[in-house]
């Protein structure tokens, strides 16, 4: 719930109703309004039981309920847009950000030369996956520690900032260790232990939506992030599974953008690589997902993607890539972005 203090009260007044809510196994967060103080409560379900007794303490102003089950992450809970610092860069701020790479680190050479022509297009992030989560055990699973060294070496060289897939709890603090931003892959959004695990660290976490997730389910994902103690969490629409995967790998849902904006504050980006599955679809889904209003987007891009170890008819080649690059870049002007 939200408890509007009326305005220009002194600190005493505020305290008793932060004991209060405390006393009763609140979690509070305050912040302030135009005129007037908020104090935001989360953790607990005793609004009706409580509403009374707290409108009775001098100073409050009124009581209102959350009546979503996500809270943190709830538009009502913070209106303005979650801005995540990066480096110098910034997501969900004005500038459209794009996160590019390939799927999996392969080689140093492969990281190295892609990371070049993603810094050529003027690209702040690169991506790619050290640690990949597999349908088959008998997949490549990625160089581990050693693609993250890559990563790092590549930060290194071109000043491209670095996301990167974690998957299990137990290597979080490694990852941490080389990453920008931390991903979380759609087949461990209700992983709750790795979700906890990464919102232990100062580090972004861009949490992919489940392969056959609602968005309710999605935000709840995020709200486990930001309820134990980190806030800069970005959502990415990457598909849902349905019946018909006869063209497309998965059904992206563009419809996501605009009912995650009205609903949250958190940046969010799309994925049209994972999202179609299909090379030829990558750039007509980034150009409407800008449309749509998306803060970023991930494009999975290979120089050789006909040899790529992992997701090779999803990734596009370099020159398609910086004309889609360009194409984002005006449909950002035309959304008043950069
Ligand atoms: C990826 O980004 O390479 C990936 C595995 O994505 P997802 O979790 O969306 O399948
Ligand atoms: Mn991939």
């Amino acid at each position: 719930m939200i408890v509007v203090m009326k305005p220009g009260l002194g600190e005493d007044a505020i305290q008793k109703v932060v004991k209060k809510l405390q006393t009763n196994g609140y979690q509070i967060y305050q912040s302030k309004g135009v005129n007037n103080v908020l104090i935001s409560a989360v953790g607990a379900d005793k609004y009706d039981y409580l509403k009374q007794a707290l409108e009775a303490i001098e100073g409050v102003e009124r009581v209102i309920p959350i009546k979503v089950p996500y809270k943190l992450a709830s538009r009502q809970f913070k209106q303005e847009d979650t801005v995540i610092k990066v480096g110098d860069i910034s997501i969900g701020g004005k500038q459209v950000q794009v996160m590019a790479g390939p799927c999996a680190v392969e080689s140093r050479e492969q990281l190295f030369e892609i990371a070049q022509i993603v810094k050529e297009s003027g690209v702040r992030i690169l991506r790619g996956g050290a640690y990949k989560p597999r349908t088959s055990p008998y997949a490549f699973h990625g160089l581990e520690e050693k693609g993250l060294e890559y990563l790092a070496e590549a930060r290194e060289k071109t000043g491209l900032y670095i996301i990167t897939e974690v998957m299990d709890p137990r290597k979080v603090e490694m990852v941490a260790q080389y990453a920008d931003i931390l991903q979380i892959g759609a087949r461990n959004m209700q992983n709750f232990p790795l979700l906890m695990e990464v919102a232990k660290y100062d580090k972004p976490v861009l949490l992919k939506r489940g392969l056959s997730s609602t968005i309710e389910e999605w935000i709840m994902a995020a709200e486990y992030i930001m309820s134990n103690g980190n806030s800069q969490v970005m959502l990415c629409e990457r598909g849902i599974r349905s019946f018909d995967d006869t063209f497309t790998r998965n059904i992206l849902d563009l419809s996501a953008v605009p009912i995650l904006k009205e609903i949250t504050h958190l940046p969010i980006i799309v994925d049209p690589s994972h999202g179609t599955g299909k090379w030829r679809l990558v750039a007509p889904m980034a150009r409407a997902a800008v449309a749509a209003g998306a803060d970023g987007l991930l494009i999975e891009v290979h120089n050789h993607p006909e040899e790529a170890v992992c997701d090779g008819p999803q990734c596009i080649k370099p020159r398609l890539f910086n004309n889609l690059i360009q194409e984002v870049k005006k449909i950002a002007t035309v959304m008043e972005r950069t």
